[in-house]
């Protein structure tokens, strides 16, 4: 049996093959057609695994732009999909904490992946990639930088909520003199507690699975344990969690 997991996240899409128990998988971003863009991630990712579109038993895809996948057998919520695709990376982890491009979502889980309760912030900036990338530009960085730049015990808070005002809050620590490391241990903080009080809402797990591809940044994992205190796990293709879930409810 081989199956697909299409994610269609809002910033990036990401599909993975499963077969005999082996994950391939790839990544594009979204842009500005995500229908385009889950047809050529789809020819990408069978290219890298070998596999035939026609050797293909089930394709689920998920995502906020996963009804434009019309050559899906079957779409699933990005809610279930991460919880199944982190219990299978993190296992043990009782809470999933996303933190995607758009959105982040806090989801307690059972050991077989199935979600117990969840929160979900899609609504404002703060508290997701795109708080941090907004920044992280306006500090002349790519997001792929900011880990090499935080300093995670001595930073200056930064108290905007909103993005915009968080940008201009930065531009004036720059023109006091504040250096670069202190303003991007501030912002991690500051997008740390907002996700942190939203897995305090839920009861906060004993072993945290981090996934999204803000869970590539190692000084965000220290934040969120600065206010968490638990365990906090990001394994290897943590990005690709909802896509695993995806390939994984494919499989049955
Ligand atoms: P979505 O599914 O919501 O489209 P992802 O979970 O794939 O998004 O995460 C995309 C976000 O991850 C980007 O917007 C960016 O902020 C962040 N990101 C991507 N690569 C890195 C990296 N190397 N380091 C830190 N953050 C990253």
């Amino acid at each position: 049996m081989v199956t697909l997991g299409i994610d269609i996240g809002s910033t990036a899409a990401k599909a993975v093959v499963l077969k005999e128990e082996q994950l391939t998988y790839h990544l594009m971003p979204t842009g500005w057609s995500p229908k385009s863009t889950g047809e050529e991630l789809c020819k990408e990712v069978l290219k890298k695994a070998n596999v035939r579109k026609e050797e293909l038993t089930r394709i689920v895809a998920t995502g906020y732009g996963r009804e434009t996948v019309d050559f899906a057998d079957k779409t699933v919520t990005e809610i279930t999909c991460h919880a199944r695709g982190a219990a299978y990376l993190g296992q043990g982890a009782d809470m999933v904490i996303d933190i995607g491009g758009q959105d982040s979502k806090v989801i307690k889980i059972d050991s077989a992946g199935r979600v117990i309760d969840f929160i979900m912030n899609d609504k404002c900036a703060a508290g997701t990639g795109k708080f941090l990338e907004v920044i992280a530009t306006s500090l002349g960085l790519d997001v792929s930088e900011l880990d090499k730049f935080a300093q995670t015990e001595d930073f200056v808070s930064i108290n905007s909520m909103c993005t915009v005002f968080a940008e201009t809050e930065v531009i004036s620590l720059l023109a006091k003199g504040v250096t670069k490391d202190k303003i991007v241990g501030g912002l991690h903080d500051s997008v740390a507690k907002r996700v942190a009080n939203m897995a305090k809402k839920l009861g906060v797990g004993s072993k945290i699975i981090f996934t999204g591809g803000v869970s590539l940044n190692e000084a965000m994992r220290i934040s969120l344990l600065n206010h968490l205190q638990t365990e906090i796990i990001s394994p290897p293709m943590s990005q690709f969690a909802g896509a695993i879930g995806a390939a994984l409810i494919a499989k049955g």
